[in-house]
């Protein structure tokens, strides 16, 4: 279960990273945050561009032999310098270059969902282990500071037992003909990319599995963005201890809040899950009181920690299994939304 993280202790070895898909987030979050790493550095490419591959490399100083495409993306396996191969793709394809990933003998790193269903992921897990290779999932938050604040918090009963979490997260989509609005590469809609932020921080905030869910979902198919996949998901999860979450999640609004409520306070993180700048409060009885956390830098965090958890000097967070955990309660929501009632997890 998620908690503060532990100190690294002893040497770490430096890990080459090699990134599959030149996309938004690895182009605008990973590559830099990978910069700033102190056990972890960009060492190859795996593009469909190579012009595009090609500046990059220069940007990062990768070796233009070290640049590949989908289809010789198996020779990594010849290349000694790449220890870890992040998967940056549409959600769809997560699952068959993880796979191969582990079949050229390298660690993976692969990004939220971890992939489109439980069985896929279920695959991910079986390929890591017949490797004797480690999988983490790209669940940042894990990482981030103000969060970890919170979770510490709440652990230490200081706003009493927990009663209600409320977990928001969304933003309005754009470009009908992207990915994200295609069931195929996507999995699903808002739910699949946005909505597992709320449930995944119902999870580490309540600390508990939730046991059974109740879910609607909406989808105006008259909008040419939602053709294919749902623009809102509701959904409620119910944990053993009684405690309750209310989580919602949509392509058609712009959410990030989360609030957790105590028998004797309350606390909130907004934002929830934005890249920088979560902001942690928390009531004891009283007004609500921001809590000064550093910031600390959730690509660096998840990059390095997998390194230091290689090098045995750190626990292994964001594994396969919890990337499953997810698809499993995700699965059973759609399955509670199409069927009209809730759903045993
Ligand atoms: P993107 O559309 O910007 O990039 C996708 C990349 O995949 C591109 O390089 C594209 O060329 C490549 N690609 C290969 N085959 C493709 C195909 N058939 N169709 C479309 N693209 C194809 O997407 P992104 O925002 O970078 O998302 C990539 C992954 O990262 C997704 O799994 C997403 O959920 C995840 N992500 C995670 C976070 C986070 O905060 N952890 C943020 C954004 C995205």
């Amino acid at each position: 279960m998620l908690a503060a993280d532990d100190r690294a202790a002893g040497p770490t070895k430096t890990l080459g990273f090699a990134f599959v898909g030149l996309g938004g987030f690895a182009m605008n979050q990973l590559l830099p945050g990978i910069s700033r790493c102190k056990f972890c550095k960009p060492v190859a490419l795996v593009s469909g561009h190579p012009d595009k591959a090609a500046a990059v490399a220069r940007q990062y100083g990768i070796e233009s032999a070290n640049i590949y495409s989908y289809e010789n993306f198996d020779s990594i396996k010849n290349n000694p310098g790449i220890d870890v191969v992040y998967i940056v793709l549409p959600n769809g394809m997560h699952a068959e270059y993880t796979v191969r990933a582990f079949g050229a003998g390298k660690h993976v790193m692969c990004e939220k969902p971890m992939a489109n269903t439980v069985e896929e992921c279920r695959q991910m897990i079986d390929a890591a282990k017949a490797a004797g290779k480690k999988l983490q999932i790209g669940y940042r938050m894990h990482w981030d500071a103000p969060t970890l604040a919170c979770i510490d918090a709440l652990r230490n009963n200081e706003i009493g037992p927990i009663q209600i979490i409320e977990t928001e997260t969304g933003f309005t989509i754009g470009d009908p003909s992207q990915w994200r609005l295609n069931r195929k590469l996507a999995g699903g809609g808002c739910l699949m990319d946005i909505g597992i932020y709320s449930l995944s921080a119902a999870r580490y905030l309540s600390g508990e599995e939730p046991t059974e869910v109740f879910a609607h979902t909406y989808q105006d198919t008259a909008d040419p963005r939602f053709k294919e996949v749902e623009q809102n998901c509701d959904f409620q999860l119910k944990f053993p201890s009684g405690v309750l979450a209310s989580c919602l999640s949509s392509y058609n609004a712009n959410l990030n809040r989360y609030a957790v409520h105590g028998r004797k306070g309350y606390c909130v993180l907004e934002p929830g899950q934005s890249y920088w700048g979560v902001k942690f409060q928390i009531s004891r009885g009283r007004g609500l009181e921001a809590v000064d956390v550093n910031e600390a830098d959730q690509f660096v965090g998840e990059m390095d920690g997998f390194a230091q958890a290689l090098s045995g000097n750190a626990p292994f967070k964001a594994t396969g299994e919890e990337g499953l955990q997810d698809l499993r309660i995700m699965e059973a929501i759609y399955e509670s939304a199409r069927e009209g009632k809730s759903v045993k997890v």
